[in-house]
């Protein structure tokens, strides 16, 4: 553990690791900042499979602190049946979608909480578009501390069931996730609540960047080319760069500034994807109108940041309709048996669009983050789905029925 300060995003000024996320002086974000050692690949040979394993870069100074449910180290998986369809050599999926509670808020949850123990807080929330609702329920569960969840109402059922069966309080907020947000920022604030995502956000995002440190590692210390990630408040995104960043001063990777990472937003809510190829400037939505309810986020918190990332690194923006999600959704389940959500259908659709466009060549190395599990939103799936037809237990019938 070498973390060093909380260091603010815009003016640079630091401050002592403690319970507090904005800058005085501007306002601005603040992030956890390392003095990172010089560290070999032989130093995980023999760490637990989680992404705790990478604990010199994580902001924990106490390991009995840390709150595992056993999240991370999930598989990156060889593309090669997707990859011929979309006409990629070398393309991977990583599959976020099994952590323990199917969706990557296992990171950002577990990083969280950890923290919020080593502060001393008697209370964990969030406010959630629906997989952060479980993630930190159950680390919550986990910790032995209350947890308090605000999400709009109109979030997947599984979702709500999945949360509340780890204990949590559930606070069905009738609005958009804006409106949750909102409110969970002024109670967290009120009853010194850590709520993962707000007033934690600085230990959250930590969580996150253990998706570059996983893909780094399980590609043998080789960087990527091209990165897809799905973006809701962009924090993940940000994350991921910040991560290969800190591989390189661990003199881990040789070459940061390699990556193109690709934002990937749904059609009925991509604030940063029209910014991108608009203005630059975010414009929120005020209602957004998507089947990937995970990324319904009208204005997203690191938005702005995600837009500096992509230009630092040669990056891009992309979205896509219901019916393109839909689509790469099932094809990522028929091809690789990987079963996704919307949010993972919205990472190959728009990946798909960016091989159309040439923006990726075939024989670059390419990774696909896809980030929750399709059990959890199977309503929506079943939509587009054949409904098996109901015969009787008759071996002649059946028989004649397969063609
Ligand atoms: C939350 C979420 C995202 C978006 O992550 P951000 O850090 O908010 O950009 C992507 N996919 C899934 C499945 C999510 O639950
Ligand atoms: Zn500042």
């Amino acid at each position: 553990m070498s973390v060093r300060s909380l260091k603010c995003r815009e003016c640079g000024r630091e401050y002592d690791m403690q319970f507090r996320y904005i800058c005085d002086e501007c306002f601005g974000p603040l992030d956890v900042s390392y003095d990172i050692p010089t560290l070999s690949p032989d130093v995980f040979a023999n760490r637990e499979q989680t992404y705790w394993r990478y604990s010199e870069l994580l902001p924990i100074q106490d390991k009995s602190n840390i709150v595992s449910i056993g999240a991370g180290m999930t598989p990156l998986i060889r593309a090669e049946r997707l990859g011929e369809k979309l006409g990629l050599r070398n393309l991977y999926i990583k599959n976020d979608s099994v952590n323990p509670t199917f969706s990557f808020k296992d990171r950002p949850a577990g990083v969280a909480i950890s923290k919020a123990r080593e502060l001393g807080l008697k209370a964990v929330g969030c406010a959630s578009t629906g997989n952060l609702a479980s993630a930190t329920a159950a680390h919550a569960a986990k910790a032995n501390l209350p947890c308090y969840i605000f999400a709009p109402s109109d979030i997947e059922m599984a979702k709500i069931v999945q949360a509340l069966s780890y204990g949590g309080n559930f606070m069905a907020v009738k609005g958009t996730y804006d409106d949750a947000n909102t409110i969970a920022a002024q109670i967290g604030d009120r009853r010194r609540i850590g709520v993962v995502n707000i007033n934690m956000r600085s230990y959250y995002v930590e969580g996150s960047k253990t998706l570059a440190f996983e893909v780094a590692e399980q590609l043998d210390w080789q960087m990527p080319d091209h990165l897809i990630i799905p973006v809701g408040s962009g924090a993940m995104l940000n994350a991921i760069c910040k991560g290969f960043e800190e591989l390189e001063a661990a003199s881990l990777i040789d070459d940061a500034s390699r990556m193109r990472p690709h934002a990937a937003q749904p059609h009925g809510c991509a604030p940063v994807v029209d910014a991108f190829h608009g203005t630059g400037i975010i414009n929120p939505v005020y209602k957004p109108d998507t089947i990937a309810k995970s990324l319904a986020i009208g204005d997203p918190g690191d938005g702005r940041y995600v837009l500096k990332r992509l230009k630092q690194y040669g990056g891009s923006a992309g979205e896509c309709t219901n019916d393109e999600i839909l689509d790469g959704l099932i094809l990522l389940a028929k091809t690789e048996g990987i079963f996704t959500e919307p949010a993972g259908g919205v990472a190959v659709a728009v990946l798909h669009k960016m091989v159309k466009d040439g923006r990726i060549s075939p024989d670059e190395t390419t990774i696909c983050y896809i980030t929750g599990n399709g059990l959890k939103a199977t309503d929506t799936v079943m939509s587009v789905l054949p409904k098996p037809q109901v015969r009787h237990p008759d071996v002649t019938e059946i028989a004649a029925a397969i063609k």
